[in-house]
């Protein structure tokens, strides 16, 4: 890691990076707090011998201790990382909530929950095209259609949209139509996959795998900055125990955890975690309270009939009063309420 002076010049920057990518390793310029900072993917000992501690506009130089370089708080210095998704923003001080069914099911369904969670104050739309499901029988998601839905309920309320890609060979056909992909957990360390994302550069949100530690959920991540895309979201969203009372059990000392690891957003996932509709309004509120900067969250007009999870999915008509009761939340856990927004 190089760490600019504050009065380094943008020549005196780019005069590092084209050292640095002299040796074959690659440099992504981060913007600190107060001051720029490359950070350096590549042979330690080829770009130790540059000497760039002495090197115009250098402040100093610092070897990146966490196998995690790019995702490191240290990186940053402090400064979080806001991720722009169609213009809105995850991270930051804001709450930011992707909301809508699990799955893209029908036209009706996909529309009427977007405008539903539009109208109560969310950002984002959830839906999945391509689903991973446990069993091969289960419905697996409506695909290339389910994308043009999207697309349409896109058109139709303005709102960016989220969405699962399972594999490399639908890649190109998701970003035609995601804002923001969404990398489930099954294929959290698929890494095929997260380093076809990086190279795509579109935003991404990364949920945590069902046994995957921290550090696996960082290193994933890593794989994605490694390849020059930025725009990482992490999400935890309930890992497996011994306990099977519900579906996972929700991690959210992870919140805080992750926020001291990494410079990047957080959200929480109470739906998938819970499997339960009671419990998704509780652990929403947990999770504003720990710090979370938003949530993803499952909608449906009418769950008793979902395709699938239709026990963990909010009723559209409930959803903006559950709303504004966990934006309560995050404004005493300090975020501005963004239901308006
Ligand atoms: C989902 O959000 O649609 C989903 C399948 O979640 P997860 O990958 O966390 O199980
Ligand atoms: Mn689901």
């Amino acid at each position: 890691m190089i760490v600019m002076r504050e009065d380094a010049t943008p020549e005196d920057v780019s005069e590092v990076v084209s050292r640095v990518e002299s040796t074959g390793a690659r440099a992504h310029v981060i913007e600190g707090e107060t001051q720029q900072v490359i950070g350096v993917v590549g042979d330690v000992e080829l770009v130790r011998d540059l000497a760039l501690e002495v090197a115009p506009g250098v402040d100093h130089t610092m070897p990146i201790s966490r196998p995690f370089k790019l995702a490191s708080s240290q990186v940053t210095h402090g400064r979080r990382t806001i991720v722009d998704v169609g213009g809105r923003k995850i991270g930051g001080d804001r709450f930011a909530t992707i909301a809508g069914p699990c799955t893209v099911e029908s036209r009706d369904v996909m529309l009427e929950s977007a405008h539903a969670v539009k109208e109560a104050g969310a950002q984002l739309l959830r839906g999945g095209a391509y689903k991973p499901r446990t069993s091969p029988y289960s419905f697996q998601g409506l695909g290339e259609e389910g994308l043009k839905l999207l697309a349409e309920a896109k058109r139709a309320t303005g709102m960016p949209i989220v969405t699962e890609v399972m594999d490399v060979r639908d890649l190109d056909a998701v970003c035609e139509v995601a804002d923001m992909i969404q990398l489930g957990a099954r294929n959290m360390q698929n890494y095929t996959l997260l380093t076809e994302i990086g190279r795509a550069g579109v935003p991404v949100l990364i949920k945590r795998g069902l046994s995957a530690t921290l550090e696996e959920l960082l290193m994933a991540a890593e794989y994605v900055l490694k390849e020059g895309n930025a725009d990482v979201v992490l999400c935890e969203r309930g890992i497996r125990t011994f306990e099977t009372a519900y579906r996972f059990t929700l991690d959210l000392m992870a919140v805080p955890v992750l926020k001291e690891l990494t410079h990047l957003p957080v959200l929480v996932d109470p739906s998938h975690a819970a499997g339960r509709r009671d419990l998704v309004e509780s652990m929403s509120m947990a999770a504003a309270a720990a710090g979370a900067d938003g949530l993803i969250v499952e909608v449906h007009p009418d769950p008793d009939h979902a395709i699938c999870d239709g026990p963990q999915q909010l009723r559209t008509a409930e959803f903006a009063d559950y709303l504004a009761r966990v934006e309560r939340v995050a404004e005493v856990a300090g975020k501005v309420p963004a239901v308006g927004v």
